[in-house]
Parts: C-alpha cells; structure tokens; sequence
C-alpha cells in the first residue's frame, strides 16, 4: 500500500511567501497560495502560518521544507539574519512551524535549494556533482557533490556569491570586499556602468540611481562599448571563481539562473574565454555542461519539496 502523505514546501522571499502541497513522486501541487510578504512590516511569521494554513490538506502531512534567503542554520532551522526581513534575526522559523503544525520541518537557503530542484527535477537531472549560480541582484550558489546537497559543519557551505576574487574590490552586499557578487552581480554590474558613466566615459547609457541589466544588456546589444565592458568586466571575474570552483567540486555540470543569465553571449561568450585562461588543467573543461537553469521561479519551492523528501525518509 502507498503512503500517500503530503508534502508541503515553501519559498519565503522578500516579496511573496509561496506555499504549496505535493503528493507523492509529483512536483504538481495539487494546492498552492502566493501570499506578499510585507518583509519590513511586523506579522512575517503569522502571515507564513496564515498562508500554510489556507491549503492545509485534508490528508496526512509528512514534513514540510521551507526555502528562505540566509544566512541561517539548518542544523537547527534558526535563521541567523536576513536583510529583508529584520525581526527574524536569530529566529527559529524551523521549530516554531513544527509547534503550530506538529510536523518536522527542514529549511535551507533558497540558493541551495534552488541547486537541490535543479539537480533533482531540473537542468542537473542525471548528474551526480553540479554547481548551481544565481545571479541577480546577488549571486547565490548550490553544490551537490557525489548526489549530495553541500551543506557542510554548520549548514553554511557552498555560499558561493562570497568567494573574494579581488580582496581590494568593490564592496559585497555583506560588507566584506572583493567577493564574486562585488563584481558580477546585477547591481555590481549596474554600479559600475554608473560610475563610469560619472568618470566622464561616453555611452548611450544615463547616469541613474538605476540602471537595470537588460538596458545595459540592450546598449550592449547595440554596440556601446562601455555596456559591452561591463559584461566583459562580470564575465572576467565570475571565469576567476569559477575556476575556483572546479578546482574544488570537480562538477560535471554548472547550472546559471536568475535574471543576469538571461543576458546569453553577452556575458558567456566572455566567461568562457575567461575560465579557460583560469583554470587550473585544462581536464576540468572535458564534458563540462554549462547551462541555463530549467525551473525559473520555481526553483526555490521544489528545493524545499526535495529536501523535506529526502529528509523525510527515515
Ligand atoms: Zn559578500
């Protein structure tokens, strides 16, 4: 006989907490809601419970995976700080939803459960070691080494955004120097057009408190040589770390999301130049699979379902 128990997963984000429920051996819902987070205002965590609640199942649930940003520990499912969501520093989202709902629940960062989606139900299938790169308004990572989610001693492994490639670099989103998301960030991409743009260098691009990836991207597109420059300056550095990384994981497989990959040649083409030129032997790149990640928006709450899966197989 089939157990047929319920898995529930969610993706909290700094806009929209999203919740749905799985049968077994699916990743169709077959209940889901999309609840705005309010990030700043008080109330995060009874709106989450208030949102689980709204398509609790009439069958039985096994365990519940939670997706959120970090850093957090999820060894204890205490999330340590997290900028866009203030009154949860040090706050054991983990035990307090086991509490309410009298389930175990399993919680990592939402970029190592993007890699967990991408690997199981996504661009990753079939490979046994991935690396898995988000790159936004931040870049984020995931590692699966030898068919496991790297987590490492205290479940803050695999921050791949925060490897220093330069540490007399720009400012990090952390407040340290130098690291990968400094450079090749959207925001580190925009803020560097923007500079330059001040320097008095000449482009078709405005000098503005934001300039988004896909103008810089369309300038590039056209020409502009100092749109251009910028992706060659992100695909530069992300080469340097990610040499990095096949020095350490050896993967078989490098999956990008988020918005900054949609750019496509524009920042690979470089990339690839540039992770020849670094990399330590040349073997790293035989069979590599480098691509887009599959699963979009998403990613974050099928991580959430593999995990709470895994995790819940006893
Ligand atoms: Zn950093």
């Amino acid at each position: 006989m089939r157990d047929m128990s319920i898995t529930v997963a969610i993706d909290i984000g700094g806009t929209h907490i999203r919740v749905a429920a799985y049968e077994p051996d699916s990743i169709k819902p077959i209940a889901q809601t999309r609840a705005r987070s309010l990030a700043n205002q008080p109330g995060v965590f009874d709106r989450l419970v208030h949102a689980i609640e709204s398509i609790w199942p009439q069958q039985k649930v096994d365990a519940i995976g939670i997706a959120s940003p970090g850093p957090l520990d999820p060894h204890t499912g205490t999330i340590l700080e997290t900028p866009n969501i203030k009154e949860w520093t040090n706050f054991p989202v983990g035990p307090k939803i086991t509490e309410h709902f009298g389930v175990p629940v399993y919680l990592d960062n939402d970029a190592n459960m993007a890699g967990l989606a991408e690997w199981q139900f996504g661009a990753g299938k079939g490979h046994h070691d991935l690396v898995y790169l988000t790159i936004s308004t931040g870049i984020g990572g995931g590692v699966i080494t030898n068919n496991h989610l790297l987590q490492g001693f205290r479940g803050m492994g695999a921050e791949l955004g925060h490897m220093i490639v330069d540490p007399n670099g720009p400012p990090c989103g952390c407040g340290h120097n130098g690291h990968i998301e400094s450079f090749s960030s959207g925001t580190a991409i925009a803020r560097y057009v923007n500079e330059q743009l001040k320097a008095g260098q000449k482009s078709t691009l405005q000098a503005q408190p934001v300039v988004t990836t896909v103008q810089i991207a369309e300038a590039a597109l056209q020409g502009d040589a100092l749109a251009c420059s910028a992706f060659e300056r992100a695909a530069h550095y992300l080469g340097i770390a990610v040499a990095n990384y096949l020095a350490i994981f050896d993967p078989s497989i490098l999956v990008f999301g988020g918005g900054v990959s949609q750019v496509g040649d524009l920042l690979f083409k470089p990339f690839e130049a540039s992770l020849r030129e670094h990399v330590f032997h040349p073997h790293y790149l035989d069979n590599l699979v480098i691509t887009k990640a599959a699963l979009g928006d998403d990613a974050g709450l099928l991580g959430a379902l593999a995990l709470a899966r895994s995790m819940g197989v006893v």
